[in-house]
């Protein structure tokens, strides 16, 4: 804090020192530093030999030695991966890089990090070289407050662009890399690499390109379980559990025959596989950051320890795996040509963002009920709980939902994607995976509408995601792309249809869908279970609809609603409810309060608040009663929305 204030005493020295009268100069700008080689469609020479030891559980630090095959003597720049498939945004944890030491040769050779580009390093290659020899560590969070932690003494997740620099200048599908992993003693591990060799608990794996590198992560950890969920199939679907404890890794009944039933369900929709094998990696702990983040032949999960063990408490965070399966055919098969890039620093562009994470959002709660991870009446309540919150979404008068797929990028440069939102009603930081599926179950049900059921969004699947069945590439789309592959299902002004519904301003959500699928939004004073199911396990008490807020377990409030009651009277997240209507706050007393006050003729609700060391007492003037969300079905008209729900058979 204190050299902070240097400069600025330095600036008024300086000014002081220019003689009276005299004109400064006009700043010049500084030149830039040297361009960084552009990505070229070329083989690199050699392969990258990549080591990792992962075994200091103590101080949860990955330390890397990396052998970098070089032709030549001569200016060579190397890159941290940065922007990450998946993320959507520029957020290589490049900051947690440390003790890089380069030789060649067996001299030192000096780096120079770029000046604009923190990801860059700069350096010149010895005469008589043949390859850099690189030595550095990744220095894992080793709590919460230090960012998404990977490792814990039970379970370690490596990402292998955390613990990666590459030669700038090439695609990375062109750059072969040679990995491998020592891992402590005892643990196993699962990832879509294909292992050469194992000895003395390092684990060597075939080389691979760095793209398949970076999407390929290893989850390992000191308690294993692995369920085929496909036995026989000639493409094997494996889901890789790791736990904080033995007692985790039991899946019962229920969920087995679920994610059973998800692969046949999956793969009748898309009727293609883009995998020769698929792994589900999954890590059930409350020592790792959460974490669903897509892969082409594999996904990296972690949630909580008790998923299966309390499985029919679990209804709200099921879909997290599901969504991740379907982004191997949406998202990493095919991907929005602004979003693919040829290595991992070519900036990202993610404007269709509501056909990869919106359509799989869709894809995902439509086929976790199709498989049973959801009831029918589940999944209803989920679709009740979307539609309710983004017809009431103010933020929608300034920002149109193309916008919201900025939001990766802007959450990134900003402070990382994990701070958390403040005003998410009005900022619709990522809005583009919820109202993705209401879009898109507008557009399911105005072609079997249309079509009188012959034809339905699964259709379009079909023959958007399901082409070249075994390939594993990517092959990219454009926005006319989608409308074309629309039109061949049904033609309609699908251009007009998306451009309304991305760029419009409201009012309200497009429930279309919803009223087409025979069903209508409305709000009682009773909670669905689903809903009640969301609360209890964060142990918080909702009340979007009604005050405008939801309230934790100590008291304080998040989630405040702009433009809400709460919101009218000052209230913000992070305040504190101490008393309603003079009595010490539980949830059950608001709850009476907000049923008083909407009796005829009721006072207002007074509310004893503490903000920081301040007490204050607020009147809420809401008369509006206990409001929850439900899907009611109209008599009378098809009922279309449980078509789409509906098992394939
Ligand atoms: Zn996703």
């Amino acid at each position: 804090m204190k050299h902070a204030i240097l400069p600025a005493l330095l600036l008024v020295f300086a000014c002081e020192a220019t003689p009276a009268g005299q004109p400064a100069g006009v700043p010049r700008p500084a030149p830039m530093p040297p361009a960084i080689a552009a990505p070229q469609d070329v083989d690199y020479h050699g392969t990258v030999q990549l080591r990792v030891d992962a075994t200091d559980l103590d101080r949860k630090i990955f330390r890397v030695r990396e052998s970098i095959p070089v032709s030549g003597a001569g200016r060579i720049d190397l890159l941290y991966p940065k922007w990450l498939p998946g993320t959507h945004g520029p957020g290589g944890p490049v900051a947690s890089l440390a003790g890089l030491v380069i030789t060649a040769a067996g001299q030192p050779v000096e780096w120079v990090r770029d000046t604009v580009e923190m990801t860059a390093f700069h350096l010149v290659i010895p005469e008589g070289a043949t390859s850099l020899e690189l030595e550095f560590q990744f220095l894992t969070a080793v709590n919460a407050k230090g960012g998404d932690v990977a490792v814990s003494p039970d379970i370690l997740d490596l990402e292998w662009n955390t613990v990666v620099l590459y030669p700038a200048g090439y695609y990375v599908s062109r750059i072969q890399v040679e990995p491998s992993i020592k891992l402590p003693d005892g643990w196993r591990f699962a990832t879509a690499l294909e292992t050469a060799s194992l000895s003395g608990g390092e684990a060597r794996f075939k080389p691979v390109s760095l793209e398949t590198l970076v999407d390929s992560p290893i989850l390992a950890g000191r308690y294993y379980n692995q369920v085929d969920l496909d036995p026989g199939a000639e493409f094997p679907v494996r889901l890789n559990v790791f736990a904080d404890d033995p007692k985790y890794l039991e899946m019962g009944p229920g969920a087995l025959a679920a994610y059973r039933a998800l692969v046949p369900q999956v793969l009748k929709v898309f009727g293609s596989r883009h995998y020769n094998h698929y792994d589900f990696l999954l890590g059930l702990s409350d020592n790792l950051a959460g974490v669903g983040l897509e892969h082409h032949r594999s996904s990296e999960n972690v949630t909580l320890p008790a998923y299966f063990t309390d499985w029919d408490k679990s209804v709200i965070t099921r879909d997290l795996l599901p969504h991740e399966y379907i982004h191997s055919w949406n998202g990493k098969f095919r991907r929005p040509a602004d979003l693919w890039t040829p290595d991992f620093n070519v900036p990202m562009r993610d404007s269709l963002l509501w056909v990869y994470e919106g359509q799989t959002d869709f894809w995902g709660k439509v086929l976790e009920t199709r498989s049973g991870f959801l009831s029918k009446q589940q999944a209803l309540d989920l679709l009740a709980f979307e539609a309710a919150t983004f017809d009431n979404r103010p933020g929608r008068s300034w920002r149109a939902l193309q916008d919201t797929t900025n939001g990766p990028v802007i959450l990134a440069v900003q402070s990382g994607s994990s701070q958390p939102i403040q005003w998410g009603s009005w900022e619709r930081n990522q809005d583009y995976y919820w109202e993705g599926v209401l879009i898109w179950l507008d557009a399911d049900t105005m072609i079997r509408e249309r079509t009188d059921g012959k034809r339905s969004l699964d259709d379009f699947a079909r023959a958007f995601f399901g082409i070249d069945d075994g390939s594993f590439g990517t092959v990219t789309y454009t926005f006319d792309d989608v409308v074309k592959a629309l039109n061949d299902v049904m033609a309609y002004d699908w251009a007009g249809f998306l451009h309304s519904r991305l760029e419009g301003h409201g009012p309200g959500a497009p429930l279309d869908g919803i009223t087409r699928g025979g069903y209508r939004l409305v709000y009682t004073d009773k909670e669905s279970t689903f809903y009640h199911s969301g609360e209890k396990p964060r142990k918080v008490a909702d009340f979007d609809f009604s005050l405008g807020f939801v309230i934790e377990a100590d008291a304080t409030l998040s989630d405040v609603v702009w433009n809400s009651p709460a919101f009218a009277v000052g209230l913000t997240d992070g305040n504190q409810i101490v008393a309603v209507n003079g009595i010490a706050y539980d949830d059950d007393r608001l709850r009476d309060a907000i049923r008083e006050a909407a009796k005829p003729g009721a006072a207002p609700i007074s509310l004893l608040v503490r903000k920081g060391n301040r007490f204050s007492t607020v009147s809420l003037d809401y008369h509006g009663g206990l409001r929850y969300p439900h899907l009611e079905r109209v008599a009378g008209t098809p009922a279309l929305l449980d078509d789409v729900l509906a098992p394939r058979n």
